[in-house]
């Protein structure tokens, strides 16, 4: 048993002793606290971080699934389209046609006459817009559409009267 100086008060007391019996302060003994203490820290950390991780992948891996799923139903939902997005994507393709596009007045989405033949949809409507003169003038178009494999709305023939 060897002697040590207390921090606080100075005194020799025993190396063996947890607290001072002269001041009362808590010894602190570095080498043999430390260490288990930061065991005692970094174990639960790298194994709680480990399950994290294997979680994290597992939830990762279930999204991929599931995006896969979705997409793979989709395309066996054969390209079709809303009439609403078939209005929408004719109106947007007519805009792009126009002199003055920020001029354009369109009538109500389901007032598109929409006719669809396999996976081509024809869609009929008219707008009202300026022409080069600054005048308004309305012109009736037709639109054919169709939807790609890659979900993408694709235009195969624009007349704009
Ligand atoms: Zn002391």
């Amino acid at each position: 048993m060897a002697l040590i100086k207390c921090l606080e008060c100075k005194k020799e007391i025993s190396d063996k002793a947890k607290i001072c019996p002269n001041c009362g302060m808590a010894l602190k003994k570095k080498s043999n606290i430390i260490l288990p203490l930061l065991l005692g820290i970094i174990t639960p950390i790298l194994i709680i971080s480990f399950f994290l991780q294997s979680e994290s992948e597992s939830e990762f891996d279930y999204r991929i699934d599931k995006s896969d799923n979705s997409t793979s139903k989709e395309r066996k939902k054969s390209n079709s389209i809303s009439k609403t997005e078939a209005a929408y994507s004719a109106q947007k393709f007519v805009e792009k046609q126009l002199k003055a596009p920020s001029t354009a007045k369109f009538p109500s989405l389901n007032k598109a006459n929409i006719k669809k033949s396999n996976d081509v949809y024809e869609v009929s409507s008219y707008v009202d817009s300026q022409n080069g003169f600054g005048a308004m003038i309305r012109s009736n178009y037709t639109v054919k559409i169709s939807r790609k494999d890659n979900g993408n709305i694709t235009l195969l023939d624009i007349k704009i009267d």
